[in-house]
């Protein structure tokens, strides 16, 4: 008798894919190739690359052939837009198979509801951020950027982190924290026990109670100077670091 196996799952964010970052990326290409290949499914939750100016910035192409490659074999690919790459659009998802979730969105997994999100709407006590995030996700604005020739687009795109770096230094880290409301009013909103997001490149384990029932908010590590995920097999859920 043969036993069934395990359904794998694959969660990793902020991988921050750089053509500067050489390092990173050939890890996360490797990622791809081994431990992505023995799952079921991956989810990418945001912030995959460092900068995203548009589908047809023709950048990255490794990349994209590898998620390709691993979409073609039958593992399912899921991404999350980040704070970084939220212009990313149908032609990636065309060309690399990967399917565009809503951010946040409400998955099932081992009969449970587990919330998935980048985590920078739930950083609300950053209002400067906030305010330009409201900005930037509008239709309106985002199809006047993707209107702009790409090498003004990736002008923009530079001065924004630039501007973004300035902004990460001269604030407390506790703002740039998630707000413990805002998580608690999601998981109420969906009224899910477990919710998974990267973005603040904290990753832990935080467990929580709410109405008096056991919540669990996993955060994922970014992979500027090593490898993290998330594998869920067995009901059990395990933070992982790949040494670099
Ligand atoms: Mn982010």
């Amino acid at each position: 008798m043969t036993c069934r196996q395990a359904e794998r799952t694959l969660f990793v964010s902020d991988v921050h894919l750089d053509a500067g970052a050489q390092e990173s990326q050939r890890q996360f290409l490797d990622f791809l190739r081994t431990e992505a290949t023995r799952a079921d499914t991956l989810y990418i939750l945001g912030d995959l690359f460092e900068s995203w100016v548009g589908d047809d910035a023709g950048d990255n192409g490794p990349v994209l052939a590898a998620l390709a490659e691993l979409t073609g074999r039958g593992v399912a690919c899921f991404l999350l837009h980040g704070n970084r790459d939220f212009l990313i659009g149908q032609r990636f998802c065309d060309r690399t198979g990967c399917r565009l979730l809503p951010d946040p969105v409400a998955v099932e997994l081992g009969g449970e509801r587990v919330l998935l999100t980048h985590g920078d709407a739930l950083c609300t006590d950053d209002r400067a951020y906030q305010e330009l995030r409201t900005v930037v996700r509008t239709d309106a604005w985002q199809r006047r950027f993707l209107a702009l020739p790409l090498a003004a687009r990736s002008l923009l795109a530079n001065e924004a982190r630039a501007g973004s770096r300035a902004h990460t230094a001269r604030t407390a880290p506790t703002i740039m924290d998630v707000n413990g409301q805002a998580v608690e009013r999601v998981l109420r909103a969906t009224r899910a026990r477990r919710m998974i997001h990267g973005h603040t490149h904290r990753p832990a384990v935080h467990d929580a109670l709410i109405e008096g029932r056991p919540v669990e908010r996993i955060v994922l590590g970014a992979w500027y100077e090593q490898g993290s995920y998330l594998l869920y097999r067995g009901g059990r859920y395990e933070l992982h670091t790949l040494p670099r």
